[in-house]
């Protein structure tokens, strides 16, 4: 396929739709240089000032203003799914979720005819079940890892069961349309606007514990800490996208995005610590909540973006606190099997303790900690 792609990247701000954006561009990525549509709600960001997406700011929940803007856009032929809404319970998850997909298909399928594939990411809840079923006493088993591709599905309601339906769907209505499915475990990147960014959380914690001379202590459990947890690069699960795009035997499947590699947590404290010039302390006792200890915190932030003149942002984007108390939390050992990606010929990885100190050094270049 020589083809040059045109991309329509919906979440183009995000933690993995940053990466999109740098790497499609390239006129060494496949099929590329890539033309690339990004979409999101807010004004472009001024942090890749030269970038040359063609921004689009678009809430695709709405449906008139996502079929005015996405229609014309009629030489699109891949569409990257990196985008969600987070709601109260899982049923309006699904709800409005899907609804955004739906959206954009019904402004995309009638009108790109060159619409080829379909990336779709998803993630590590496809096995362990939404958050909030695992907040009500669970009442299913999450599966047992190494997580495999084709573990069944569990029996609660999860919006990427409804966001894969909603693609097999498509993909029935238009000959020749394929896809792929993207599951990541926690990811490792770069973005100040993502709704669950880990180790940026965390730099925020260890920029306030700079600050305030505060010992900068570990949240987790013991699980998290001693045993063996996995993580994926932003930018491998972008390169990972971009291969199931263009190679036509990846077609029609769903694959795991981790780095390939396990790592522990108390080693990645001691690489946080020492980026920001703290003692990385060993873990003590039953561990706390950042989203407690954090919540008075905002002005604490606002003085250290002020005195550092860093990009503006308030603590409530910065600080995905809860999430962070998620992955530090973990019950279990989460692993995912990588054996199927590169049965079907993705190589890639990522060296997890090295990709935090490059991410740790990117988030700081950025300017958005000091
Ligand atoms: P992010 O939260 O990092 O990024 C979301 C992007 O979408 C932003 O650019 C945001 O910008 C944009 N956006 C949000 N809502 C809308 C909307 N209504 N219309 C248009 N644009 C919108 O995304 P992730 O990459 O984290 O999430 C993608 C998938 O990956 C999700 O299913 C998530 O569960 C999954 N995942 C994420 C993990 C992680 O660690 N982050 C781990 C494993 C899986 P703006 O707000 O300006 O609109």
């Amino acid at each position: 396929e020589k083809q040059q792609g045109v991309a329509l990247v919906i979440g183009v701000t995000g933690i993995v739709g940053n990466c999109l954006a740098e790497i499609l561009p390239l006129s060494d990525t496949p099929r590329g240089p890539w033309k690339v549509y990004g979409v999101a709600r807010r004004p472009k960001p001024d942090w890749s000032p030269d970038s040359p997406v063609e921004y689009i700011q678009c809430d695709v929940l709405d449906r008139e203003l996502t079929l005015e803007k996405i229609s014309p856009l009629k030489d699109v032929t891949h569409l990257f799914w990196v985008v969600w809404v987070s709601r109260e319970t899982e049923e309006q998850n699904c709800e409005d979720n899907g609804r955004m997909l739906s959206n954009v298909l019904d402004a995309l399928l009638p009108n790109a005819e060159n619409l080829q594939h379909i990336c779709l990411q998803t993630g590590a809840k496809h096995y362990l079940g939404p958050f909030d079923a695992a907040a009500r006493n669970r009442c299913f088993q999450p599966h047992e890892a190494p997580y495999h591709e084709e573990l069944p599905r569990l029996p609660v309601p999860n919006f990427y069961y409804t966001l894969e339906d909603i693609v097999f769907e498509a993909a029935k209505k238009k000959d020749g349309l394929t896809w792929s499915i993207h599951r990541p475990a926690a990811i490792i990147g770069f973005s100040p606007w993502s709704l669950m960014n880990v180790l940026g959380t965390l730099c925020v914690y260890a920029a306030i514990c700079k600050h305030e001379g505060l010992p900068f202590k570990y949240p987790g459990n013991t699980i998290s800490w001693e045993q063996f947890m996995d993580a994926s690069d932003a930018e491998l699960i972008a390169e990972q996208e971009i291969w199931a795009a263009t190679d036509p035997y990846a077609k029609n499947q769903a694959f795991n995005c981790s780095n390939g590699d396990v790592f522990k947590w108390k080693r990645l404290w001691r690489i946080i610590a020492e980026k920001f010039d703290l003692e990385p302390l060993p873990r003590e006792g039953e561990g706390f909540s950042l989203a407690e200890a954090m919540k008075d915190k905002g002005p604490v932030w606002d003085a250290i973006v002020g005195e550092n003149k860093l990009y503006p942002t308030k603590i409530e984007e910065v600080g995905n606190w809860w999430f962070a108390d998620f992955v530090l939390n973990v019950p279990w050992e989460p692993v995912f099997s990588m054996n199927k990606s590169k049965e079907y010929g993705f190589f890639g990885f990522r060296n997890t303790e090295t990709s935090v100190g490059q991410w740790i050094d990117k988030i700081r270049a950025s300017n958005i900690v000091p």
